[in-house]
């Protein structure tokens, strides 16, 4: 019923092949120079991934180069230096859509996944809603995916989570209405590891006339993604979460969509025409981009992806799945440790809690033992009402984890054993 989306899409990259290379993780760890610190005079064991990854030199350098020789203000200036920042500026679109399987002129530059979903809510949801209208996102939520339709006074209705953390996927599709305005669910949880079946929502969604914004914040460093083969309206996500800089990020929409909507933000760049008593718009996407944009945060972005790109999305999610397995059999076996979400197909991430121990406890005990790893809410507190938990400890991986980290993660949590019961 509720079948994963991402081998399917991890092949459609890939026709050809379906046993990836294996990943030289030793060679991709020496790409990341913050992994070679001592954490609390341990070895470093990130295990936050989902809250943010490293970024390796390649995106370091990107960012250090464009400073160095390109910095200007883009699409404004006829110098040389000015044509070389819109350049890269605007090849990083290309990049972008690309990475997406998108048009260029489809791609809006936003701070960021939460960013895009406020833009989505306010010039796609807002000016189309009528009292008592709604959107349908499912229980398993980041806040981001919540409170921007809240803002613009959208009714929000949540699909049931079942008890393996998958979705029910049967009444969310009852709950397709003619007051639903829009459907926004998450591709991958950043508490749960669910992979959402969004490929298959977005048809039955479609089927009764309704749009689809996916959030992918947590499945783009993951797996490979094509917003068309997907058939989503919407798609957002976050360089930061995909080895790029932090205050980066784009929305996808169709460009009839694009088209169709009013501009957010006024100011300079998203304008054609101004007088006082009347303003015209430039194209789209500029329309959404007024001011001064994050121009090396779009220049970094395009080098964490092609980056990645080069690394192979299929390699990755082989690795990373392979991660997976061991970590949580590892795990499993602590006594009084109960994993929260293990759908099947699941990304790699593990949530848990230990019935001795607060999560915030355990995070502090890891935290001594050089283990990085997120403890709370994780922004869905929806999720944390549904299990009857405070929170979790979480910990989520990246492709520069090794064998290494799940040995000290182990090592980490007997320690808690010993200390806290
Ligand atoms: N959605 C999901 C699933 C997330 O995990 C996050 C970040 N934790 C966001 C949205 C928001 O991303 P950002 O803070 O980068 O805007």
């Amino acid at each position: 019923m509720n079948q994963p989306e991402r081998v399917p899409t991890t092949l459609t990259r890939v026709p050809n092949r379906t046993v990836p290379p294996p990943l030289d993780v030793v060679a991709i760890r020496a790409q990341f120079p913050i992994l070679a610190q001592l954490s609390r005079g341990k070895r470093l064991a990130y295990l936050d991934n989902s809250a943010t990854t490293q970024k390796p030199e390649a995106v370091i350098q990107a960012l250090d180069h464009y400073y160095r020789h390109d910095n200007a203000n883009v699409h404004r200036g006829l110098y040389e230096l000015a044509e070389r920042a819109t350049g890269a500026y605007e090849r990083a679109r290309e990049v972008i859509a690309r990475f997406l399987g998108a048009q260029h002129d489809e791609i809006v530059y936003t701070r960021g996944t939460t960013e895009a979903i406020n833009l989505v809510a306010r010039c796609y949801v807002q000016p189309r809603l009528e009292p008592g209208d709604e959107v349908l996102v499912t229980g398993m939520e980041h806040h981001s995916n919540i409170v921007p339709w809240q803002l613009v006074g959208a009714k929000v209705v949540a699909a049931p989570v079942l008890d393996d953390g998958a979705l029910d996927l049967a009444a969310w599709k009852k709950l397709l209405n003619p007051r639903v305005k829009l459907a926004a669910v998450v591709q991958v949880s950043n508490t749960l590891g669910t992979v959402n079946p969004v490929a298959e929502m977005v048809r039955a969604a479609h089927a009764r006339g309704i749009p689809v914004f996916v959030d992918g914040a947590q499945a783009v460093a993951h797996m490979a993604v094509d917003v068309k083969a997907m058939g989503a309206d919407f798609y957002a996500f976050s360089a930061h979460k995909v080895y790029g800089p932090t205050g980066f990020g784009a929305l996808y929409a169709k460009r009839e969509l694009l088209e169709a909507m009013p501009p957010w933000h006024g100011g300079g760049d998203m304008i054609r025409t101004v007088t006082f008593e009347h303003s015209t718009w430039n194209d789209v996407p500029y329309k959404f981009e007024a001011g001064t944009p994050d121009i090396a945060g779009a220049v970094g972005t395009a080098a964490a992806l092609e980056w990645l790109e080069a690394v192979g999305l299929d390699a990755v999610h082989a690795h990373e799945t392979a991660l997976l397995d061991e970590a949580t059999r590892r795990v499993a076996k602590i006594p009084g440790l109960r994993i929260i979400g293990t759908a099947p197909g699941k990304a790699a991430i593990i949530s848990f809690v230990m019935d001795s121990a607060h999560p915030q406890d355990v995070g502090d005990v890891l935290n001594m033992e050089g283990v990085a790893v997120r403890t709370g809410h994780h922004c869905t507190m929806p999720v944390m009402a549904r299990f009857c938990i405070p929170g979790t400890v979480r910990a989520s991986f990246g492709v520069y984890n090794d064998a290494a980290d799940i040995d000290q993660l182990e090592h980490a949590l007997q320690t808690v054993k010993r200390l806290l019961g």
